[in-house]
């Protein structure tokens, strides 16, 4: 049908959404789902005989958003799933500087605070790269970055509201909330309350093993066929089916290699028990051929170390990891997991739209799978209903063409913290300029030439100028600490941005040392209702 001067766009009519996979990506897409489309019928098919992956329990801030949208409270995960709370990563021994040499990526979601007066949330939790630029050299992240501090005393950015105006049933009420923070859970747990959750809510779950689909004459997806013989209609599908990637296989879609740039790709999981006090942060040790997460769940720590399998074997890694802690820990897997870091050219394929692993993964250095492969990503298509129904090759170009640029950035970012300057082996002496993906490259130029700005990031999706500042900052990029002194010939605005800086330090100091309450006493009242 075509109005005067309006060219209709032709659409498909869809019923029935199908999430092949009940992972973290199957199970959160399948909430999203059906947040967004309470009126269609939506189906999760998983099968016990694959089982999930059960890697990656840390995310980003972007998470409790999410949660925030599938009404997902987070005194229920941290109940059910084991989760604490996540103020960012800790790098230790990047500089190869042992346990003392560390530096922290806190999340910081307030933005840059040096611009203008901002509330005392902002203005606290949002420690701005412009002040990694004033801070002096002799001195510890720690003393200038709010949410470093709370990490080093084991605290959250949250502080009790005392004079409480009001009843609430959700016990994350009782605080307010001082800076952005992420989760850590225990993968398996976390899918498996999705899922409780999911099927209270309407979402139908079928399990068994997909192994075929059916097509209309145009090519679109209208069944899939199950090992035992049972077939799930179907009008647009979610593929979550993790590393195995049921439809880019079926499709022959091009996979696009990131192991020139990014060489980790194997990673050997262990478990080892839970200090007094839990840290509400990541902790990432650099070692000699990758690197190590630590991450602290409320009953143990999750760990693994993510090397190139290409340079170490799985023993070597696993004695390495001895050495490391002093003792043998408990392996959850004789194996270790191995991928291929890279992403699809073309996750969307007419309506068969592919999310989390089976999208893509590089490595887990700053958690940003769910972020970029499934929250992100799903947002894109399930926050704009509409597409879905739309039946034009040109949006879904337009679609993976901005995934591919992200997927990019990702990679461009991770390289940078390889970027050390350690050469203590194979593995690190790879990591140079010349090696550099051209994401990283376009900010290593910026770098060597003069400080950065914000604009400078202003096509970015996931990191920007204060990511960037942290890592070269922790790192000890020369470039970088030498456009701070020029900084501080230069800029006129110097004497301003030193008396600004000694308040802000006291002030943050003093919020972080008397206000912020500890990460035990946050998980103990999220478990008191
Ligand atoms: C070592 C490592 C560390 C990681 N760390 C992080 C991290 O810190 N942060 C982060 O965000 N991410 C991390 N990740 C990624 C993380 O694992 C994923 O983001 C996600 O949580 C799980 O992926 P998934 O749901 O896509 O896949 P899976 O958990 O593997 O789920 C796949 C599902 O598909 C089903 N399935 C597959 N094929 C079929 C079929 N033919 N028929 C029926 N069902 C099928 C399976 O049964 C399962 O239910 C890490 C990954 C690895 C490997």
């Amino acid at each position: 049908m075509e109005e005067e001067g309006v060219q209709l766009m032709e659409l498909r009519d869809i019923r029935d959404v199908t999430i092949l996979g009940g992972g973290t990506a199957g199970w959160l897409v399948a909430l999203y789902a059906k947040t967004v489309l309470p009126t269609k019928k939506i189906t999760v098919i998983e099968s016990d005989s694959i089982g999930i992956l059960g890697a990656g329990e840390g995310s980003t801030p972007q998470l409790i958003s999410f949660l925030d949208i599938l009404q997902i409270p987070v005194s229920k995960l941290v109940k059910e799933a084991d989760v604490t709370l996540k103020n960012g990563i800790k790098f230790t021994n990047w500089n190869n500087g042992g346990k003392s040499d560390w530096f922290y990526h806190p999340f910081v979601g307030y933005g840059n605070c040096a611009a203008s007066e901002l509330s005392l949330e902002r203005y606290v939790a949002g420690t701005p790269a412009i002040f990694s630029q004033v801070s002096k050299e002799e001195e510890r992240q720690d003393e200038w970055c709010f949410i470093t501090r709370l990490c080093e005393q084991n605290k959250v950015p949250m502080k009790s509201i005392r004079d409480q105006m009001y009843s609430v049933d959700n016990p994350i009420f009782q605080f307010e909330k001082m800076g952005s923070f992420s989760l850590h859970f225990n993968a398996k747990k976390l899918a498996s309350v999705l899922a409780e959750i999911g099927q209270d809510r309407g979402i139908v779950r079928v399990e068994g093993v997909v192994e075929d689909y059916t097509t209309d004459d145009e090519g679109y997806v209208t069944s899939l066929k199950l090992e035992n013989g049972e077939s799930v209609k179907t009008d647009f599908i979610f593929d979550c089916s993790g590393f195995k990637s049921f439809f880019s296989k079926k499709f022959n879609t091009k996979w696009i290699s990131a192991k020139d740039h990014l060489t980790v790709n194997s990673a050997m999981p262990f478990f080892i028990d839970m200090d007094v006090n839990i840290p509400p942060y990541t902790e990432a040790v650099a070692m000699k051929y990758g690197w190590m997460w630590i991450i602290p769940l409320q009953s143990r720590y999750g760990c693994g170390y993510v090397f190139n399998s290409d340079m170490i074997d799985d023993e070597q890694a696993k004695q390495e990891i001895i050495d490391f802690l002093g003792y043998e820990p408990e392996w959850p897997r004789e194996k270790s997991f191995a991928w291929e870091p890279g992403y699809l050219e073309e996750p969307w394929k007419k309506n068969v739209y592919t999310a989390g692993l089976s999208a893509g993964f590089v490595e887990p250095l700053e958690a940003t799978s769910i972020w970029t492969t499934i929250i992100d990503w799903t947002s894109a298509i399930l926050g704009n209903t509409e597409l879905m129904y739309i039946k034009d090759q040109g949006v879904i170009d337009d679609f993976n063409a901005s995934w591919r640029k992200n997927q990019e950035e990702v990679i461009g970012f991770i390289y940078a913290h390889y970027m050390s300057g350690r050469t203590d082996t194979e593995f690190w002496k790879h990591y140079t300029y010349e090696n550099a993906p051209a994401k990283a490259k376009q900010y290593l130029d910026i770098n060597n030439k003069r400080a950065f700005v914000v604009n400078d990031f202003i096509d970015h999706a996931f990191f920007e100028i204060d990511s960037w500042s942290y890592i070269l900052l922790g790192i000890r990029n020369e470039k970088f600490v030498e456009n701070h002194r020029l900084f501080e010939f230069y800029n006129f605005t110097r004497p301003f941005m030193d008396q600004r800086y000694v308040s802000f330090k006291k002030l943050i100091q003093s919020v972080a040392d008397f206000e912020a309450i500890s990460h035990e006493e946050f998980l103990e009242k999220m478990k008191e209702q």
